[in-house]
């Protein structure tokens, strides 16, 4: 087999676990291998360190599958990570209209493999040259463990550093078993959703947020909400479930809002419990009307796109960061909450708490940190692989002048640590 022999003091990541390998850490290539093969990756001495998938194109030239020297990364090694992959999920993974990620890439062992489960229908993201290789064999897991179907949706532009297409049909279609419907109804505790797995961002939901929504909700009786960055209606629906006033939802994307319409009519077939606003505009601008208009809110959330991506970009998303929530802040009333979020992975926790109060000290504004939210636990982060952490949320309180503590309750999944306790947790 075509080994792929790493620099000596560079093999301890590999020993650690760390699935990539980059493409300076690599000293040869022994043997050929095209783009996705599986190679051995050995230290400098010549012994095994395990199995990873070669990525010429790639800075990250090896990703790991197998760490195991006697365990070689195949079809059938790939089929039982994707099968365990999914037990870790739990029998309600496949209840009816759960939805649910399957895969959650490095940390659950696949580099480069997303697949998310709306009511039984998988949808796949594959990323990387390796998880491309595969694909057939992801496809038969996710049906052996029984799925309805399995949709591709491989139409990400990350797919160009490693040199694959990013449209056309090896990208996005069927790959296993049948069609699935053009809209999938999922229910997320009491709210329920319809998903677009065909047109929608990512595989058709952000799954992720499932914990930070429910937590918002909670917050959200009698309040004036609104919520930017709105995609098909998640927090807003949230909101109304939880008893608002009024909520607004604002998105750029017109099929996004026209979708968070049909999700409030799916949850509430007699007519929304409150008033309603769908607004298509830029957020960046709408706030600044919001602010000229003169206009205050009781609750907001921002939980824009990612920023950055990568550590290059993130001067630039700070200064995006930074904008949004200080002209959020200024139009918080006193004892109103703030919910925002980061999904860039390229930003640390801390760095974007720091944003935060630096926003807060302009907005010459008193918070504090009444919950701290972060991407659901079917969206693990292996410990060996920090890079997995990436969504980050504060739940903050807006203090009136003289800081005295308004009656805002206290979120109700809020651990003492200052984490957020999952409603429901999907992993067994
Ligand atoms: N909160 C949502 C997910 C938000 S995803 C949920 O819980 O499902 C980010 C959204 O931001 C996308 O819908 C995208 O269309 C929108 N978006 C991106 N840039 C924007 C901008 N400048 N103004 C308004 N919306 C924007």
């Amino acid at each position: 087999m075509t080994t792929a022999y790493v620099r000596a003091k560079r093999e301890w990541t590999v020993q650690h676990r760390h699935p990539w390998i980059f493409s300076g850490a690599v000293e040869r290539l022994e043997g050929d291998a095209l783009p996705g093969d599986v190679v051995r990756v050995a230290d400098a001495h010549g012994a095994t360190l395990g199995f990873g998938t070669w990525s010429p194109h790639s800075q990250i030239r090896v990703r790991m599958l197998s760490f195991d020297p006697k365990r070689p990364a195949n079809a059938a090694f790939v089929k039982d990570a994707v099968k365990a992959s999914v037990a870790r999920r739990g029998a309600a993974a496949f209840a009816p209209h759960a939805g649910v990620r399957f895969v959650h890439g490095e940390s659950d062992g696949l580099p480069g493999v997303v697949a998310d489960c709306y009511d039984g229908w998988c949808v796949v993201q594959l990323a990387s040259a390796g998880a491309e290789t595969f694909k057939n064999e992801i496809a038969a897991a996710l049906m052996e463990a029984g799925a309805k179907g399995v949709y591709n949706r491989s139409d990400v532009d990350s797919r160009l550093h490693e040199g694959l297409a990013v449209e056309g049909e090896t990208v996005v279609g069927v790959l296993a078993g049948a069609e699935p419907p053009e809209l999938i109804e999922i229910h997320e505790g009491a709210i329920k959703y319809f998903v677009d797995i065909r047109h929608g961002h990512k595989t058709g939901f952000y799954l992720d947020q499932r914990e930070a929504r429910a937590c918002v909700g909670a917050l959200a009786a009698g309040r004036d909400c609104l919520n930017c960055f709105s995609y098909t209606g998640g927090f807003g629906l949230a909101c109304a479930a939880g008893g608002a006033a009024r909520v607004e939802n604002v998105d750029l994307s017109a099929p996004a809002l026209a979708l968070a319409e049909k999700n409030f009519a799916l949850m509430f077939p007699d007519g929304a419990p409150c008033e309603t606003a769908f607004t298509c505009a830029d957020v960046f601008k709408q706030l600044r009307l919001f602010r000229d208009q003169g206009r205050q809110f009781d609750l907001i959330v921002l939980d824009p796109p990612k920023f950055a991506d990568t550590k290059g970009q993130l001067m630039r998303a700070t200064r995006g960061y930074k904008d949004i929530n200080l002209l959020a802040m200024k139009l918080l009333k006193p004892g109103g909450v703030l919910a925002t979020f980061s999904c860039s992975g390229a930003m640390a926790q801390d760095l974007f708490d720091k944003v935060c109060a630096e926003a807060a000290f302009d907005a010459k504004r008193d918070f504090q940190v009444i919950a701290r939210t972060r991407q659901a636990a079917d969206h693990p982060v292996a410990l060996a692989f920090p890079e997995g952490f990436y969504l980050k949320g504060l739940i903050l309180r807006a203090l009136p002048g003289g800081g005295v503590t308004p009656s805002t309750p206290p979120c109700p999944h809020a651990l003492p640590g200052g984490g957020v306790a999952p409603p429901t947790p999907p992993c067994s």
